[in-house]
């Protein structure tokens, strides 16, 4: 640790970073909140538009099959697996992109990687025979691997891409759903599993004037390459001779700038919060250290980050790396090996101090980087350590000390002030651009049921939103009672963690057993009693984890509803690892309370 990060803080001290986080915060709430931005629709639909695969026009389907999976991302593909696994044959797979991939198809910029550890992240890679490549995987990696799942499990058998599902009916009397989409396709299915994932529409900021600006633009999810040249390793020849503004720096903004900093002439930087930048150390995966755990590597280690990232105790951090350092720093400090010289009331404060110092750490890192003082303050953060994904990178700080970078930081005037044809105009100041790369994020939630945009409409005609009219119920997340064989993934009364496809996995894995176990005793049925149902979403409530006081201490974005928090989070309290032996034991004693 550095010399110049304080080991304890005194009570002076604390309410110093209170106060300073405090600050920040109340400068950047806007009023206008989740509303200020503007969806890639209607005027400004082509920003979502897909620039990789050619939408095919094709004849309307008349069948039926037996499973759909709504979702071509990694919870449908492992869904589409498992339901091979249990036996499906008929097996139609849809999503709205091109291929298969989810974030991984849509999102293809300059620099991308997951921040999370290949060997956890990347699922079915003993299954696949793969070993990644890189410690943390490029994009591109990734998206073939998501192919090769699909071509192993023979999900393109029956394939319906750009294709987007509008309504689902439940049919009681032939026990099966009637499904429709916007390319007029109406069939039957007797399973239908939602993974419909919840970043997926590009969103862009609400700035006065954005319509008119006449330059070049894009969002970093749909990047043009066409314009920019190169590819996701960089090499952005396109830019040679033009200003470009990058706006925003979350985790995308991250991994982008450094690439078109390389390339660009001028870059502008348009910060409105600056990201926690922790180092990264990116290496060629060390297969001695597979192989010394021999088969079944894969779900040890994904096991071992799992427990890790929630608190969970284990012998040995298998992972080692900045997801892991910072849960270990706070269990280290909350479970016994304390500090004999912080006071009984510092005690109190524990993950607080812990959250203080780790940002220290972060802000400390800034000034050993970037050479210039004044810059190096603005991208300092001043928010605790999980009010915004943390991101990694031993590039992205360096950047600002190339001379044809500049940090433009936005804070002061609330983002952005204006565009005009030509530029971006932050307070007084406009900056002229050849072009303007959105790096704004994705709106939450827009895609699948609970956004209103898929109904669904279960036994007796009853709407699935009217069934959830005060709140989602379902047991254990996946099915609700009126709604027979409908399955969803998601956190939602579910589990949540920072490797969500570990979630997604274990997801997949319950329908399978579930829909395998459906059809060995013949039952037509898959749906959980009235009373399950109300057991589960009393479990929720008295469970959920009560993240109000925290979030809405955060510095506003998407994990509190830009400054608005949602009371309690609708995920299962006691987290992963506890909902995972919970599924394993319900499907070995209780399966068949939902088969009929
Ligand atoms: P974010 O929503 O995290 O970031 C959007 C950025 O745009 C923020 O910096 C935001 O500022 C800025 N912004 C928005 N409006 C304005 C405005 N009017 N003026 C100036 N700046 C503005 O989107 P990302 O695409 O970066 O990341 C989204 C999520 O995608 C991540 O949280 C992560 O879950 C996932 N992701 C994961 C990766 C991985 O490796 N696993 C890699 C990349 C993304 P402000 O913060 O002030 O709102």
């Amino acid at each position: 640790m550095s010399p110049s990060i304080p080991h304890r803080f005194n009570a002076e001290e604390l309410e110093g970073l209170r106060t300073r986080y405090r600050t920040e915060r109340d400068r950047r709430i806007r009023p206008d909140g989740a509303t200020q931005y503007r969806r890639a629709a209607g005027e400004f639909g082509y920003y979502a538009k897909d620039p990789y695969t050619e939408r095919v026009e094709r004849e309307p389907v008349r069948d039926r099959v037996e499973a759909t999976v709504i979702g071509g991302g990694f919870g449908g593909l492992l869904s589409g697996a498992k339901l091979r696994d249990a036996g499906v044959k008929s097996l139609r797979m849809i999503d709205e992109a091109g291929d298969f991939g989810g974030t991984w198809y849509w999102n293809r910029y300059p620099g991308i990687h997951c921040d999370i550890e290949a060997t956890v992240y990347m699922p079915l890679l003993e299954e696949a025979g793969y070993v990644p490549k890189w410690r943390y995987a490029p994009g591109e990696e990734i998206r073939q691997h998501c192919i090769g799942i699909a071509k192993r499990f023979e999900l393109y058998d029956d394939t319906m891409f750009h294709t987007k599902v509008t309504e689902l009916t439940w049919d009681d009397d032939a026990a099966e759903w009637h499904v429709k989409t916007d390319r007029g396709d109406e069939f039957t299915s007797r399973y239908v599993v939602i993974s419909s994932g919840t970043l997926t529409q590009p969103k862009l900021p609400g700035i006065p004037g954005i319509e008119g600006y006449r330059g070049h633009t894009f969002h970093t999810s749909r990047w043009d390459y066409g314009y920019t040249g190169g590819d996701q390793t960089g090499g952005l020849t396109g830019l040679a001779d033009k200003k470009v503004a990058v706006i925003g720096t979350g985790a995308t903004g991250i991994q982008v700038i450094p690439h078109v900093a390389e390339s660009a002439e001028q870059l502008f930087v348009f910060q409105r919060t600056p990201s926690s930048v922790d180092f990264r150390g990116n290496r060629p995966t060390d297969q001695s250290v597979l192989d010394s755990v021999g088969p079944g590597w894969q779900r040890e280690r994904m096991e071992n980050f799992l427990n890790l990232v929630t608190g969970a105790h284990v012998e040995t951090d298998m992972i080692g790396d900045g997801w892991t350092a910072t849960a270990k720093l706070q269990r280290q400090l909350l479970t016994g090996t304390i500090d004999p010289t912080i006071s009984e009331e510092e005690r109190e404060y524990l993950d607080e101090i812990a959250d203080f110092r780790k940002m220290a750490e972060i802000r400390d890192r800034v000034d050993s980087i970037v050479t210039d003082p004044e810059t190096a303050e603005k991208l300092k953060p001043w928010y605790r350590y999980m009010c915004k994904r943390p991101t990694f990178s031993d590039f992205y700080l360096p950047t600002f000390n190339r001379p044809n970078v500049t940090l433009v930081d936005t804070a002061d005037t609330g983002g952005i002030t204006r565009m005009t044809e030509t530029g971006i105009v932050v307070g007084d100041t406009e900056y002229e651009v050849d072009c303007i790369i959105f790096a704004t994020g994705f709106e939450v939630g827009i895609s699948g049921v609970l956004s209103g945009t898929l109904p669904v409409t279960g036994r007796d005609g009853m709407p699935l939103l009217g069934h959830w009219a005060r709140g989602p119920r379902t047991l254990h997340g996946f099915y609700s009672h009126g709604f027979p064989n409908l399955f969803h993934l998601g956190s939602m009364q579910n589990a949540a963690s920072v490797n969500f496809v570990h979630v997604l996995q274990e997801q997949a894995t319950h329908i399978g057993a579930v829909v395998a176990e459906a059809n060995s005793r013949g039952a037509k049925r898959i749906e959980p009693s009235a009373e399950a149902e109300q057991a589960w979403c009393d479990t929720i409530s008295q469970t959920a984890p009560k993240q109000f006081g925290f979030q809405s201490q955060c510095t506003p974005g998407y994990y509190n509803g830009e400054g608005n928090p949602r009371q309690v989070s609708f995920s299962f309290g006691p987290g992963p690892v506890v909902f995972h032996e919970l599924l394993r034991n319900w499907r070995a004693d209780n399966i068949d309370e939902i088969l009929s």
